[in-house]
């Protein structure tokens, strides 16, 4: 079951609760082990969760809860906080940090001087796992946070690896190093780190060679370039469509290039992505990434909560909130106050406006409708030219809003049809698509309240409840 299909059921078995019976309670459990199961989850993982899922519920007196409401809301919180469990690895991978390096003219060059070293990240993983294709991916991110990136080809054994790292490098402008001549992947690893590290990069990552199969070759020269290198950190590049097996694979890994991190791709078509996602976590290595397509674009971040917030299609406001940062809009006005207003725990529709109009900047748009409660969910049903077209909708409606309207808690338009036919008409779309619009805002806004209110936590602002 493909990862949108496994979100619909799980969103399928939570609404489907209504009095809050427990009857219905033992279906909704049902209904999200059966979907589990068919998304390749193990199924001792599954048996596990249903049990604490059973626990939760009764040591949180649910059952005793007199209204319904209350109720879903209860038992959706159960699910999300179990669901993240079984996706977590509750092991913080590093983070890349930026050189604070000073410059001084040699020579008539520009010579970059710190003490400070470079995050050296070296890939790992099998043939055709989707290594070279996620190195410029993850190059592109960085990239695009502000930090400074080389690439290096040490993968000798595939024809053809060094020019596809070229033609994406190139593509993306990244800086790049590797040779056709030279076929030791040690010797060219340990030049270009070198290279990069003295020309003091932030980041570099360092693309080795894969095998068909795990084989002692391949083990040997990851040991070796790794003892050359001397890499930050390891992430092992695994494809996420083998489901369970991803288990096995990464045991297999972890015995001989000790990776602390993982990227999971494919995850797009048909991955049977729950399966893959829980079987690593099972062994205790986070997930940092997954790969949703070919294009350079298509990385996410992993992160439990926001994972599964997206999957109930709850939404996410943090990741809405770093998704935006990564715009490098600090000198944006409309942006500074945004953050600003958050930071206060208030979001006004101005402020929604100022983000619907980021988001256009950023696509893919699969992504931006994901973290926005309620729109995830009209994506996974109505395809992307159609969300395309309601996140324009929504611009258009906020357009033709006054500025009191915009700076407005959105509580101006309670019980005030006039305006709301008003804005119907100035903007070309439905009064119901106003009043969706409306009803988007207030639960951002409350989202933003309340990750404010437990601000540090990350993903916080996706908790249910
Ligand atoms: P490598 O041998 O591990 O370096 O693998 P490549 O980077 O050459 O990728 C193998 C194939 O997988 C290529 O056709 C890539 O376009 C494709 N690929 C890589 N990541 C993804 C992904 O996240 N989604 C999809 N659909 N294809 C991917």
């Amino acid at each position: 079951m493909v990862l949108a299909d496994l979100g619909a059921r799980l969103r399928g078995a939570l609404s489907s609760v209504e009095s809050g019976s427990d009857d219905e309670i033992q279906q909704m459990i049902k209904d999200i082990c059966g979907a589990l199961l068919e998304s390749d989850v193990n199924i001792k993982l599954v048996a596990k969760l249903r049990d604490n899922i059973r626990s939760q519920i009764a040591s949180s007196n649910i059952a005793q809860e007199a209204s319904p409401m209350n109720k879903r809301k209860k038992l959706q919180k159960v699910i999300y906080d179990e669901l993240c469990g079984l996706v977590d690895s509750h092991v913080e991978p590093p983070k890349p940090k930026k050189i604070n390096a000073s410059t001084k003219t040699i020579k008539g060059k520009k010579v970059k001087l710190s003490k400070e070293s470079s995050h050296v990240i070296m890939f790992v993983g099998l043939q055709g796992a989707g290594k070279t294709t996620s190195c410029t991916k993850l190059a592109v991110y960085y990239k695009k946070r502000g930090f400074t990136v080389g690439l290096v080809c040490a993968d000798t054994f595939r024809a053809g690896a060094f020019d596809q790292l070229k033609q994406n490098a190139i593509k993306a402008n990244i800086p790049y190093y590797g040779s056709y001549l030279e076929p030791d992947p040690v010797k060219i690893a340990f030049e270009g780190v070198s290279k990069f590290k003295q020309e003091k990069f932030d980041i570099i990552i360092v693309d080795t060679s894969g095998r068909h199969r795990q084989e002692q070759q391949l083990f040997t020269e990851m040991v070796q370039i790794g003892d050359a290198i001397q890499p930050t950190q390891t992430i092992m590049v695994m494809d996420g469509s083998i489901g369970q097996a991803a288990e096995s694979q990464a045991r297999a890994f972890k015995e001989s290039s000790n990776f602390g991190s993982i990227i999971l791709t494919k995850m797009d078509g048909h991955a049977k992505g729950g399966g893959a996602i829980s079987a690593v976590a099972a062994t205790k290595t986070p997930i940092v990434f997954i790969g949703t397509g070919e294009h350079i674009g298509d990385l996410e971040v992993f992160k439990p909560t926001t994972f599964i917030s997206k999957l109930l299609g709850i939404g996410d406001i943090q990741s809405l909130i770093e998704h935006v940062q990564s715009l490098n809009l600090q000198n944006d006005e409309g942006h500074k106050q945004t953050i600003e207003n958050i930071k206060e725990g208030k979001f006004t529709l101005k402020d929604f406006q100022t983000q619907m109009n980021n988001f256009l900047k950023m696509g893919p748009l699969t992504n931006i409708a994901s973290m926005i409660p309620g729109l995830g969910n009209i994506m996974s049903q109505v395809g992307e030219e159609e969300t395309s077209k309601k996140i324009k909708n929504m611009i258009y409606i906020m357009d033709s809003m006054t500025q009191k309207e915009l700076e407005s808690d959105g509580r101006i338009f309670i019980d005030q049809p006039s305006r709301i036919i008003r804005l119907a008409k100035g903007s070309g779309c439905s009064a119901i698509e106003v009043e969706m619009i409306l009803q988007q805002h207030r639960m951002m806004s409350t989202m933003a309240k309340s990750a404010m209110a437990a601000q540090g936590a990350p993903g916080a602002g996706g908790a249910p409840g």
